[in-house]
């Protein structure tokens, strides 16, 4: 089989990857759309496990690297290298219409509330030392402290509608977000 835009030799499909990547979405049948999506969401999925895989390799390193001090530089290649890897998947554009396969086609319509429920929200926070608390206040004890409490929040659930621009599908798909009160 070869490609049927630049004639090279493939194993399945009609499109070589690198013509899959390039070719306008309009040059394309869903087939090789759909093909395409495939490969942009197995890269993004691999540039986010290797290049945290990476960062945290290099972490190790680095802690490892104050005995032993080359690896000091080869842990922080692999933290810079790896979290760059990582961005470039994490960029990547993993949304495409469901029913004609089109890239960068899909637009909200409306967001719906669906549901809400009373959470809590974990944060740090700066607590005033008061005389009552630990007995004394004497001359270099701190006037603050910091303290984890949980801060009642609320989580809510969205139903967004969304439609493609190109070939009219409607679909919904599901959002949370939770937020202080
Ligand atoms: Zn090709
Ligand atoms: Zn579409």
């Amino acid at each position: 089989m070869n490609c049927r835009i630049c004639k090279k030799e493939i194993k399945d499909g009609t499109l070589c990857n690198k013509c899959l990547k390039s070719l306008d979405d309009e040059l394309m049948t869903i087939e090789e759309r759909s093909q395409r999506n495939e490969m942009v969401k197995s890269e993004h999925d691999r540039h986010l496990a290797i290049g945290s895989l990476m960062v945290i390799i290099g972490i190790i390193g680095l802690f490892v690297g104050i005995i032993i001090s080359p690896l000091f530089v080869v842990a922080i290649c692999l933290i810079v290298f790896g979290a760059i890897y990582f961005l470039i998947g994490f960029f990547k554009n993993t949304s495409f219409c469901p029913a004609c396969q089109r890239k960068k086609c899909l637009e909200d319509i409306s967001r719906d509330l669906i549901g809400e429920f009373q959470t809590t929200i974990r944060e740090r926070r700066k607590i005033e030392r008061t005389r009552h608390e630990g007995g004394r206040v004497v001359g270099g004890y701190p006037e603050t402290y910091e303290m984890e409490v949980d801060a009642p929040a609320v989580e809510r659930h969205y139903r967004i509608t969304y439609k493609c621009n190109k070939c009219g599908y409607i679909g919904t798909r599901e959002e949370s977000e939770t937020v202080k009160i």
